[in-house]
């Protein structure tokens, strides 16, 4: 298996009709496409509702752009001090060295931004990006983005880690990547190699369903874990991938299994033309409350959502706390829709 980047390569896999090809070439022609041979594997091509084709097989879906969808979703573009950092929270910092992903996932909130012929941060602009981190003192921890940080040769990826390891304001370094669900070899010695540093080094997975997390994912994250990285994982609730209780369970608890930990589920955001993946906020809420109980603590990820502007993430999970009553109590309600009076302190 080749990797596939172009609609005629999907209709030799049989992954989509002849007859869509042409509407399939504008898709493409706008958004990046990528499946590797280890996502490709993963998807049986007689399943119109196969769940890793549908976050990577292009779609005309993608057409319909719907006019509260951005280019910029999250809005980056007013917190981006120098190219390749985005600045949102004082404490934490986004470092983006590559545009380029192993697969261009259909969802993404940066689809604008990412592709192959997106360009890398530039030695000079490298060290400018790490010049911005250097001089502010209140930033104590980096998070490598993109794009994927992993897909850098472990020579690049090497000298980054090396070099924010030597800022001592930063307590933290953090690598947002798909690699090792996505390309599984990848992630071999001497990539984990690049990776270890005196600071903590922290890796976020991004993962959608349990289907993502076979042998070679897990050989993956078991290279990086048993080097001594804590991995935690992150979820887009995905209509037709991953929202329903049955599928969303077995992707938590498959994560908690490998020793990753569900950090958080995202509301899908408002990128051009992704309405097809977007639940409700009710919908998603009703996911959320029912894991409760139902999987244990070490499964449950934190529901967010983006909103346009830049604000930042917000926890949109639903809420426990039902009301405060005058007389000191309050209404709390457990994981099986009980109600119950608790006696809250008063005034501190
Ligand atoms: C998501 C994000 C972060 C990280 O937020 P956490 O809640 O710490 O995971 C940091 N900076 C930017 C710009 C972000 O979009
Ligand atoms: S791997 Fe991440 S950045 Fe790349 S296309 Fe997928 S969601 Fe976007």
């Amino acid at each position: 298996m080749k990797r596939i980047s172009d609609p005629d390569q999907l209709a030799e896999a049989g992954l989509v009709p002849a007859e869509k090809l042409e509407a399939l070439h504008r898709v493409a022609s706008r958004w990046a496409v990528s499946i590797t041979p280890a996502m490709q594997a993963r998807i049986d091509p007689a399943d119109p509702a196969d769940p890793i084709a549908r976050q990577l097989v292009p779609s005309v879906a993608e057409l319909a752009i719907a006019s509260d969808e951005r280019e910029d979703p999250i809005g980056d573009a007013a917190y981006s001090p120098v190219k390749g950092i985005t600045h949102r929270y004082p404490d934490r910092v986004l470092l983006k060295p590559t545009h380029t992903c192993a697969v261009y996932c259909r969802f993404c909130f940066r689809r604008e931004a990412v592709g192959p012929g997106g360009e890398s941060l530039s030695p000079a602009e490298l060290d400018a990006a790490l010049a911005y981190i250097s001089r502010d003192e209140r930033i104590w921890e980096v998070i490598l983005s993109g794009g994927d940080p992993l897909i850098l040769s472990p020579r690049r990826l090497g000298e980054i880690v090396r070099r924010l390891d030597a800022i001592g304001h930063l307590g933290v370094i953090r690598v947002h990547t798909r690699v090792p669900a996505a390309e599984p070899e990848r992630v071999d010695a001497e990539l984990v190699a690049a990776l270890r540093a005196n600071k903590a080094v922290w890796i976020v997975l991004h993962a959608n369903h349990a289907r993502e997390l076979d042998e070679p994912t897990r050989a993956a994250v078991a290279r990086l874990v048993d080097a001594g990285l804590p991995v935690l994982a992150q979820t887009v609730l995905l209509a037709g991938v991953n929202d329903d209780p049955a599928t969303l369970e077995a992707l938590l608890r498959a994560l908690v299994a490998m020793r990753v930990k569900p950090y958080y589920l995202h509301h899908a955001d408002l990128a051009p033309g992704t309405g097809h993946f977007r639940s409700s906020i009710a919908a998603g809420q009703a996911l959320v409350r029912g894991l409760r109980g139902r999987v244990s603590g070490l499964c449950q990820p934190s529901y967010v959502l983006d909103v346009p502007g830049g604000a930042g993430k917000i926890p949109i999970g639903p809420s426990y706390l039902r009301e405060s009553l005058a007389d000191g109590k309050t209404v709390v309600e457990d994981w099986q829709g009980k109600l119950h009076l608790y006696p809250d302190v008063e005034g501190r």
